[in-house]
């Protein structure tokens, strides 16, 4: 994670957010290459989801809407992590993610140890339960560590807990429920009835704008709504770089269905299509896997919820959910605002609330995952046989921040220039481009490399005194070949799409 966080902050893909005053936590800006890639990973989902379907439109809802839509959708009551607080350090956890053990010596119990969830909880535990069985110099057989989270915690034990940041029992307090929503006030009174959110998903102005899309007669069941958008959650413990943080941006799709549809078969549908949505663009098949939420830890309203995980550097994470949530969300709301959210069948002649499936994933895990899983440093050797490291971004030409990189073979040459800077610039009409005349070619490769560009074009000699071909280079195989605009250009229109 440190290699690709500085790879970054060097290339311009993500710089940290009022970087100049210290940063602030949970906050990231997008740099030059980063923006070009967020929005190819937007474009490609809004292709595919919307415009290369028939049975979805989309739409762009508002970040501030009615505070009525919070209490509605239960986001008020019930949007909440459990949070523990450490006295002490004024540090604050995610109880769910603070994890303790008794240290049992022979049977007794001598003490407590925590730490935070890792990929290693469970050693970092198993250590620290040792390390206070040196310290109080107990002799014995130590028992392994059982770990619990904080919010199995009873409510004797949180006093021996020690917190993470001092190491000392006593300054931890229990659970209590944290709402994420960031709150604002509408207009020039600061009061109660100013009160407004910001939005914690996007899915909320799909269901608030329901009937609205309905209306205006595009649509008939089965049809989705679908928005890409910013969303805000005050996370306890922002962390992993882009993974949690504070803003960011979610692609949610509400799909609505008949209340008699087979409604397991169309939450199948959707992984699958979410799962090869991923490996079109680019991300691999072994990286990727499903978790089905266990019954027991499903809201009372939900049918069902896979997530499609990632293996992360730091774990195996959940990168985009889908959810079966009945006809809940759309009977909240007529509910609440007496509105009624409801279908004609023509078949039945009955109406209805349409039951929905939620593909929802955020944009900032699809971009920290492509970089992970796209990172290489390799050993290669040059014409001269010198082996030197490579650093190479394998991404895919439909995401790629720069499609192609066009070089003049030499920048003293104005034939050359010419031709170089002509080829640029009718390729600019369509994909982003990069030109480039500065320092050896094989430096300029290297740069590509670094940053990802799928090929690099040289114009020499033998394109303007010969046929006009010039030399094509492809990141992955380093291989060199003789290339003519035309196949250039299907070459393009064939893979980035
Ligand atoms: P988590 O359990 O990781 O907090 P969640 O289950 O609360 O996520 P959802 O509410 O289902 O997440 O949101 C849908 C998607 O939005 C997630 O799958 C994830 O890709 C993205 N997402 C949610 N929270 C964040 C965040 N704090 N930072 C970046 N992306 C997020």
């Amino acid at each position: 994670m440190e290699t690709l966080v500085a790879l970054c902050k060097r290339r311009g893909f993500i710089f940290q957010s009022s970087e100049i005053y210290g940063g602030i936590n949970g906050f990231f800006d997008y740099g030059p290459l980063g923006a070009e890639l967020k929005k190819n990973i937007r474009d490609c989902w809004w292709d595919d989801m919307v415009r290369r379907r028939d049975d979805i439109v989309g739409i762009e809802t508002s970040i501030i809407m009615h505070p009525k839509v919070w209490e509605a959708s239960g986001h008020v009551a019930g949007f909440t992590d459990p949070l523990v607080d450490c006295k002490a350090s004024k540090q604050r956890y995610r109880a769910d993610q603070l994890f303790f053990s008794p240290v049992v010596v022979d049977g007794n119990t001598i003490g407590y140890v925590s730490a935070l969830e890792s990929e290693r909880t469970a050693e970092a535990l198993q250590e620290a339960a040792e390390t206070l069985k040196r310290k109080k110099a107990v002799q014995g057989k130590l028992e392994p560590v059982q770990l619990r989270d904080m919010t199995e915690a009873k409510a004797e034990e949180i006093a021996l807990v020690p917190s993470p940041a001092t190491g000392e029992p006593g300054s931890l307090t229990a659970p209590r429920s944290f709402n994420m929503m960031f709150q604002t006030n509408v207009g020039a009174m600061t009061d109660a009835s100013s009160v407004a959110y910001l939005r914690p998903e996007t899915a909320q102005g799909m269901f608030a704008d329901f009937k609205n899309v309905v209306d205006t007669g595009r649509v008939k069941l089965p049809f989705g709504i679908a928005q890409i958008g910013k969303s805000f959650r005050n996370e306890i413990t922002p962390r992993n770089f882009i993974f949690r943080s504070r803003e960011f941006e979610q692609m949610e799709m509400e799909y609505f269905i008949h209340e008699d549809a087979d409604w397991a078969a169309c939450h199948r549908q959707w992984i699958n299509w979410c799962k090869d949505w991923l490996l079109s663009i680019g991300l691999p098949a072994s990286h990727l896997s499903e978790f089905d939420h266990p019954k027991e830890k499903l809201a009372f309203y939900s049918r069902g919820t896979t997530d499609i995980m990632f293996r992360y550097p730091f774990g195996v994470q959940e990168l985009w959910g889908i959810a079966a949530r009945g006809a809940y969300d759309l009977g909240q709301h007529e509910k609440a605002s007496g509105v009624p959210q409801v279908i004609f069948d023509e078949a039945t002649k009955k109406r209805f609330i349409p039951h929905v499936i939620e593909p929802a994933v955020g944009v900032d895990r699809i971009f920290l995952a492509i970089l992970c899983a796209g990172y290489a440093e390799e050993e290669v050797t040059d014409d001269k046989g010198n082996v030197e490291k490579r650093t190479v971004l394998r991404l895919s030409p439909r995401i790629a921040p720069v499609k192609v990189a066009v070089f003049p073979l030499l920048k003293n040459k104005p034939e050359l220039v010419a031709r170089a800077q002509a080829l640029h610039k009718k390729l600019q009409r369509r994909y982003a481009v990069f030109y480039d005349e500065s320092g050896a070619i094989g430096r300029r490769y290297r740069r590509q490399d670094e940053i990802g560009t799928p090929w690099c074009v040289t114009i020499d000699f033998e394109t303007i005194e010969k046929d006009g071909s010039f030399t094509l280079r492809e990141r992955d195989s380093m291989q060199q070949r003789r290339i003519q605009e035309p196949e250039l250009m299907a070459l393009l229109d064939e893979q980035v799409y």
